[in-house]
């Protein structure tokens, strides 16, 4: 069958595909330890699901507007302005199928062929292939723990280019944990005003800082950046709510406009139910979402302790989302009984096969000297992952 050339050259989610091999394995009664997808283990909260119920038994089981219900953008407008001091018109919210659903509008609305799209080192692997639906062309900016994994203003002055027309910016960072302070995000709003660029601010993880931090949006910073950032948020990973399906854009009114005209035509409104859930999210308690932000930071804390403790193997010390990013590079080279273990895929795959523990490689995320953890998993998955990997790391020779 012959493929359009836009299909045969997606790479699937390798993030959603390591979880699925994974839960597959443990379907087959193989007790897996999965720090694979950033997915949190907690329920969605009480009250979210009776919302979801009530509008079911009330027959709120028709399309709505299609960019979502007045309520919830309205409700997303609120929490901007109390959250971030950021103040939008409900006509600038556009509701999609989770925050990865708006991040492929605002690229099919903003991105022609051969546009180019500045990506931070390590980028979550949807933004690459994302950019390259769209026809326009992926410019990864290189990283290092040195700078904690973020960049700098002169090297994103240096990479624009006449074709440079976006800059994806991702505070807190998957698959790093980086959360860029005030200041870095002033002099990056410098250059993309200085250079005319825009700013794709995926901001899915805004509720996840530690140690104090603030959450500081890019387009809170003035009235000119803010009208060159196109926001990205959603339920997923503030409420536990994944598989609702409920995220947003917030954007420049001409953009949100031709966002909700390209959805009209692809999924039409989002889930209605999943929209009044969404609205009881942001609207009622917001004790869970700092009940589960500290369990999260218990459990950064220990898994990094254990990652830190192994031989050969270093990892910085995230500062916000849910994932550590070891460097593994030190076990290049070293063998599993037969098997070399030459890159991240290779410890990866051996540690699924041989340990039982489901990672994800860092070549995903364009750095293949690390691996992704996600520490979206209970305390007791924790302690026994970070048995299996010692045992595994003593084994090599
Ligand atoms: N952005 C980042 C950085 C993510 O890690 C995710 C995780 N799925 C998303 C966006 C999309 O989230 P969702 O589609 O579940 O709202
Ligand atoms: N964003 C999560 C992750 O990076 C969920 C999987 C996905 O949507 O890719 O694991």
């Amino acid at each position: 069958m012959q493929l359009a050339d836009r299909a045969r050259g997606i790479s699937p989610s390798p993030t959603l595909s390591i979880d699925a091999k994974a839960k597959a394995m443990q379907a087959q009664g193989i007790k897996i330890i999965n720090f694979s997808a950033g997915e949190p283990d907690f329920d969605t909260p009480e009250h979210i699901k009776k919302a979801a119920v009530e509008a079911l038994a009330a027959g709120f089981t028709k399309y709505t507007p299609v960019p979502g219900i007045n309520e919830l953008r309205e409700a997303v407008v609120a929490t901007l302005k109390k959250n971030r001091s950021l103040d939008y018109d409900p006509s600038q919210v556009v509701i999609s199928v989770g925050a990865k659903h708006a991040l492929y509008n605002a690229m099919q609305v903003l991105l022609n062929p051969g546009d180019e799209v500045l990506l931070c080192h390590p980028y979550w692997v949807s933004y690459y292939e994302q950019v390259k639906l769209a026809g326009a062309v992926p410019r990864v900016l290189e990283t290092s723990e040195a700078t904690g994994f973020k960049i700098t203003p002169e090297q994103l002055a240096a990479a624009v280019t006449p074709r440079t027309r976006v800059l994806l910016l991702n505070s807190p960072s998957n698959p790093a944990g980086s959360v860029y302070t005030r200041e870095e995000l002033a002099a990056l709003a410098e250059v993309i005003l200085a250079k005319n660029l825009l700013v794709i601010s995926d901001e899915i993880y805004s509720a996840l800082v530690y140690d104090g931090r603030e959450h500081v949006s890019i387009a809170s910073l003035g009235p000119e950046i803010k009208e060159r950032t196109i926001l990205i948020d959603g339920v997923s990973k503030t409420y536990a709510m994944t598989g609702w399906r409920i995220g947003w854009a917030v954007a420049p009114r001409p953009v949100a406009k031709a966002m909700a005209d390209l959805q009209s035509h692809s999924t039409s409104n989002p889930t209605s139910i999943a929209q009044k859930a969404a609205v009881a999210a942001l609207t009622g308690t917001q004790e869970p979402v700092e009940e589960m932000r500290r369990e999260f930071e218990r459990r950064r804390d220990r898994l990094l302790a254990g990652l830190q403790a192994l031989p050969d193997v270093t990892c910085l010390k995230p500062e916000g989302a849910f994932y550590l990013f070891p460097n593994v590079s030190g076990l290049f080279g070293r063998r599993y009984g037969e098997k070399v273990l030459a890159n991240s895929t290779d410890v990866a795959e051996v540690l699924l096969q041989e340990a039982q523990v489901a990672v994800v490689p860092g070549i995903a995320f364009g750095a293949d000297a690390y691996l992704r953890f996600s520490y979206a998993t209970s305390r007791e998955q924790i302690e026994e992952g970070i048995e299996r990997i010692g045992r595994f790391v003593e084994q090599l020779t």
